[in-house]
């Protein structure tokens, strides 16, 4: 039966379910507090737009209720979703597994959605803040910075309070409390990391270099990353630190001990120090009695040599034969598992997801359909799913979005 449909949210959750509601049949209105559409689509993947990932393992996605996740990224919702994106005119440029249009333009993916919910007549309302939802009998009842308005079905798809100059202030969860959710503690994630030896920080400023960090919970290991890392004047930052931060965002909360290790040495083939030792052994050798400081020339940056000098106590001009063994030890120790204390995650306008949010308890994974108010549909960012850098926060927004549109009966 057709239905009137009101979405609010015009970002990559909300055009998803406007187009496939509107594709079912139903008359659809499209409420965004913006200027415009999908402002925070068109900046994702630094201007790019990493959407999908061909790698769909679950561990990259992050819930309280993995059961429960299981339903929703299944295989035939991915083909469904590939399906989708073709019939809205994208053509993917893959890159080891990570979607992007071709055209490399994140604004691009933007234009195609809001182009197909128009050429279906999708009706978008722009400049218009959603302030209330109210339900009475079987209709919702919206108070709007453009009038009220209502209808029969409220698909919720406003994002969570990450860069909230993107219009995603967190009104989402106040309005879905307001209704009857749960709110599980909203956390910003896929952030930067500051750490305590600001001193040090000052001087690896904008070195990048490869990695593999070792997140340690409570002398425990939490999870691994390896790959480009970027050091700043407050501490960590990059795609491996993005990774890292939901955990540590949560233990800072908790009360947990956080450590992370930092090898800068990812090009030996295991981290142990004997392979290491065994290798500057050699390289003193073949180069003829270096200092330190000549020794690491050419596989670490500058500015980091100086950091991992300063870190080891030891001196520049030092040469590897003039260690005593308990030097060597201090000087592989650092290079092989550099301690990072974080103190501090990036906060939410600089997360570019937040963790938290509504259980995916209080959903119907097949519709992505309330349990606790029919005709509500809730979808995105919004829910309690946050996904690592690759495209999987977008596949979850879209994939959602489009599981409610079409889920409207
Ligand atoms: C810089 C950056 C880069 C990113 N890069 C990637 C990437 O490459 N790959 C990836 O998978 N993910 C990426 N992400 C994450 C991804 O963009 C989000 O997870 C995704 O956009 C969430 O979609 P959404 O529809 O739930 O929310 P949003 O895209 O935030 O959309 C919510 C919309 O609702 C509107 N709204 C909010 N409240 C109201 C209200 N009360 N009334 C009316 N409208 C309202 C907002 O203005 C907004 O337009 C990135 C995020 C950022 C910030």
């Amino acid at each position: 039966m057709k239905k009137q449909v009101i979405v609010i949210g015009g970002g990559a959750s909300g055009l998803a379910a406007a187009i496939m509601a509107k594709t079912n049949h139903h008359s659809v209105l499209l409420l965004e507090r913006n200027h415009d559409c999908g402002k925070k689509l068109s900046m994702t993947g630094n201007g790019r737009c990493n959407y999908y990932n061909q790698d769909q393992d679950l561990s990259h996605y992050h819930t309280t209720e993995q059961e429960v996740l299981k339903e929703i990224i299944t295989e035939d919702n991915q083909k469904s979703l590939l399906t989708f994106f073709d019939e809205i005119g994208l053509v993917p440029r893959i890159r080891e597994g990570y979607y992007y249009p071709y055209s490399n333009q994140a604004s691009s993916v933007t234009k195609l959605l809001k182009k197909k919910a128009e050429e279906l007549g999708v009706q978008t309302e722009t400049d218009c803040l959603v302030q209330t939802i109210v339900k009475k009998s079987d209709k919702f009842y919206l108070e709007t910075t453009k009038g009220p308005k209502q209808a029969a079905v409220v698909i919720l798809a406003a994002g969570s309070k990450a860069y909230t100059k993107t219009g995603s202030d967190g009104s989402s969860y106040e309005l879905a409390q307001r209704l009857g959710h749960t709110i599980l503690p909203v956390l910003p994630s896929l952030t930067f990391l500051k750490g305590q030896e600001k001193a040090l920080y000052k001087i690896w400023a904008g070195v990048r270099s490869e990695a593999i960090l070792t997140l340690y919970e409570n002398g425990q290991v939490k999870k691994v990353e390896q790959g480009e890392i970027q050091l700043t004047k407050e501490g960590i930052s990059g795609i491996c630190t993005f990774n890292l931060s939901r955990f540590v965002a949560h233990g800072l909360l908790d009360g947990t001990k956080e450590e992370i290790k930092i090898n800068f040495l990812p090009c030996l083939e295991k981290p142990t120090k004997e392979i290491a030792r065994n290798f500057f052994e050699e390289r003193n050798h073949k180069l003829k009695n270096r200092t330190l400081a000549e020794l690491l020339e050419g596989i670490l940056k500058e500015k980091l040599i100086t950091v991992i000098l300063k870190k080891a106590h030891l001196r520049e001009s030092i040469a590897w034969q003039e260690l005593s063994m308990e030097e060597q030890d201090r000087f592989l120790e650092i290079l092989l598992a550099f301690p990072f204390s974080p103190i501090q995650t990036g906060d939410y306008e600089q997360a570019q997801v937040c963790q938290g949010g509504i259980p995916l308890k209080e959903i119907d994974c097949q519709t992505m359909e309330s349990k606790k108010v029919k005709g509500l549909f809730l979808v995105g960012e919004l829910l309690d799913v946050d996904g690592d850098c690759g495209g999987y926060n977008l596949t979850f927004a879209f994939l959602s979005g489009m599981l409610a549109g079409k889920g409207i009966k």
